[in-house]
């Protein structure tokens, strides 16, 4: 009896070892396999030979639909995250989607990091990092040119006013006590929400707002002071903790304003510049 048990737990233990040898071996076959150590956020852009950009296309100069083609975005912000590719050596790939998705796509990486004039606020920076401001608006409101009963913040009360969901304009707005708010995705849809008669303003981005007031005419820009309460900026957002390609942003930024570039490009979109 003694002698079976001794045989059984040889036997068992037997098992075991072969087992756990197996076991290592299989481990150690996995790490050879695998490349020794993860690659970085560059490298992994170096790789796949291109960067992925996020903008929301109805924000000119910023960032608009080339009306040569239809479907290409330009802007000063993608002039920009162009550098930001030519310095990578990759191409460059321009994903237009709602602004108010930018900052989730670029935490899932969908998107390496977004360029859409978008001011760096302490909210937005719990969920994204952000490279040195590139450049400082403020907001405005546009209504009708035929318009004179909107002047100041007090005329806005009671009136149907417009902005782009998810942004500082709609914040901004939303400032102003007893208006009828009305948000949307598309910047170019509310301005014709303004020209059709359907919302009496628009608060926009300085720069935006007088750009759709050249292109569609009929529209004027109305400067609120009270919509501009601590506008730090606009800043280019990666994915929190990505240092590496933030640090590649920032160093292009710097560039652009040493070489003269930046302001080849304020010139080349209408900005005005900022020295
Ligand atoms: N600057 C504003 C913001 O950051 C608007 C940006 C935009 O509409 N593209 O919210």
């Amino acid at each position: 009896m003694l002698k079976k048990i001794t045989a059984l737990m040889t036997a068992l233990v037997l098992a075991l070892t072969v087992a756990g040898c197996q076991g290592n071996k299989k481990v150690s076959d996995n790490t050879e396999t695998e490349p020794k150590k993860e690659l970085s956020s560059v490298e992994k852009i170096k790789q796949a030979g291109k960067i992925i950009v996020g903008t929301e296309s109805t924000f000119p100069p910023y960032e608009s639909i080339d009306p040569k083609d239809g479907k290409t975005v330009v802007g000063f912000d993608m002039d920009i995250a162009k550098a930001v590719a030519d310095k990578l050596g990759v191409k460059l790939e321009i994903k237009d989607m709602k602004f108010d998705g930018l900052i989730g796509a670029l935490s899932t990486g969908m998107l390496d990091f977004v360029a859409a004039g978008m001011t760096v606020t302490d909210e937005r920076k719990q969920n994204a990092d952000f490279s040195q401001i590139y450049y400082k608006g403020g907001q405005v409101l546009v209504i009708l040119e035929s318009n004179n009963s909107i002047k100041s913040a007090a005329d806005m009360k009671g009136k149907k006013i417009g902005a782009q969901l998810g942004t500082t304009s709609e914040k901004a707005a939303n400032l102003i006590k007893g208006i009828n708010f009305k948000s949307m995705d598309k910047v170019d849809q509310l301005m014709m929400e303004v020209k059709n008669g359907m919302i009496d303003g628009v608060v926009v981005d300085d720069v935006v707002g007088i750009q759709y007031t050249k292109s569609l005419g009929g529209l004027k820009v109305v400067e609120i002071p009270e919509l501009n309460e601590g506008d730090a900026g606009m800043g280019i957002a990666v994915q929190k903790g990505n240092e590496e390609l933030l640090k590649v942003i920032n160093d292009t930024i710097d560039e652009l304003k040493t070489n003269g570039g930046f302001d080849k490009l304020t010139e080349k979109w209408g900005l005005l510049r900022q020295d």
